[in-house]
């Protein structure tokens, strides 16, 4: 039995794309040779590359005279310490939403100053802080669209006076804001776009230059924009497939198409887990993920048996981060609604024989 993955990432995938790129695995497009064997130089691959970039673009409705495309290796957590060796100058500012900003912040204080401009701590991260100043000169500021471990996820983005970098690896592609208000934004695959091994990174290419220090090769953007995304090996498979779940958006109706789904998947879980009397959600209302809902069992109820109905309907990866604990169910663009229909089934199953 194929498994309803809620797994937070790496995670699921369209399954046309997993079949493709398999077959990609074994010979690419009927040319003879596997895509994991040939050069990146080749022609072949080079137009994966230039369609991948492009198609990110057309998605995101951005400009390709402003913004640049990569796929660099190293995770989201290499952009912690890239963005900020790149751009942090003097003070950069961060919006604190958990664990993720955390490790941004942490990265960013070995270049410069950071000034936390808010954050939720004090309430465990279960909520979007707001109306928050920005008293002192700073280089950037950077936030976190969605905290994937805590379920939290920024609806609206005021218009800064600095640039605005973010860390978009659970919600890429997943909504449709207005991307045009970012400088600098970067998500690893593996959540939302394709297999681990390539982070996505969107980079108006205005904001760099500004820095003294001298930058390594391989960390430096310029560089990188200058080669087009191929300074060194890309990471071949991942970028193939990424752009295959690329165009499995764009068939989909693009990002407006994508996200009337996913907002209907989102509504239908939230609703369970406010109408049933076993569960409660982790997080304020108005700031819920539409990617990654947590909620918790009430008091007194048993955990086992809950794990046990999910395993027993082939309900797998619904277990909370460590740091929240409870459940998550990660609900990205690919989870098919019969999924969320069989999962909404089982809590139901589970309030009827607990309460
Ligand atoms: C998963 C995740 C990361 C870490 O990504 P890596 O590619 O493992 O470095 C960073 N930020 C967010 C929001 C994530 O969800």
């Amino acid at each position: 039995m194929k498994k309803h993955n809620f797994s937070a990432g790496p995670s699921i995938l369209p399954k046309s794309v997993i079949e493709q790129s398999s077959k990609s695995i074994e010979e690419l497009d009927s040319i003879g040779l596997s895509l994991i064997e040939i050069s990146h130089r080749s022609k072949e691959f080079i137009s994966i590359m230039n369609e991948a970039q492009s198609l990110v673009l057309k998605l995101l409705k951005l400009d390709s005279k402003i913004y640049k495309v990569l796929f660099l290796q190293g995770g989201a957590s290499m952009q912690f310490l890239m963005s900020a060796i790149n751009l942090l100058d003097k003070r950069a500012g961060f919006i604190n939403t958990g664990s993720w900003s955390q490790k941004a912040i942490n990265e960013a204080r070995l270049f410069g100053e950071v000034i936390e401009i808010a954050s939720s701590k004090d309430k465990n991260y279960n909520y979007i802080p707001k109306n928050f100043k920005i008293t002192k000169k700073i280089d950037y500021l950077h936030l976190t669209t969605n905290n994937t471990i805590f379920g939290t996820q920024f609806k609206t983005f005021p218009k800064f006076d600095f640039p605005l970098i973010a860390d978009m690896s659970s919600d890429i592609f997943s909504r449709n804001i207005d991307y045009s208000k970012f400088d600098l934004f970067y998500a690893g695959a593996q959540k939302n776009m394709g297999p681990a091994g390539t982070t996505l990174v969107v980079i108006k290419d205005d904001i760099l230059g500004k820095v003294n220090r001298k930058i390594p090769s391989m960390l430096d953007y310029k560089i990188h924009i200058d080669k087009e995304s191929m300074f060194n090996t890309p990471p071949v498979f991942a970028v193939y497939t990424s752009l295959l779940t690329l165009r499995w958006i764009e068939s989909n109706g693009g990002i407006v198409g994508i996200e009337k789904q996913n907002n209907k998947k989102a509504e239908m879980i939230y609703n369970e887990i406010d109408r049933n009397n076993a569960f409660e959600g982790f997080t304020k209302e108005e700031d819920r993920s539409i990617m990654n809902a947590t909620f918790n069992l009430k008091d007194g109820l048993n955990e086992e048996k809950f794990n046990k109905l999910c395993e027993e309907n082939g309900i797998s990866g619904l277990k909370g981060h460590r740091s929240v604990g409870g459940y998550r169910a990660s609900i990205y663009n690919a989870l098919p609604f019969e999924s969320i229909e069989v999962l909404i089934d089982v809590m139901k199953k589970f309030e009827k024989i607990s309460l």
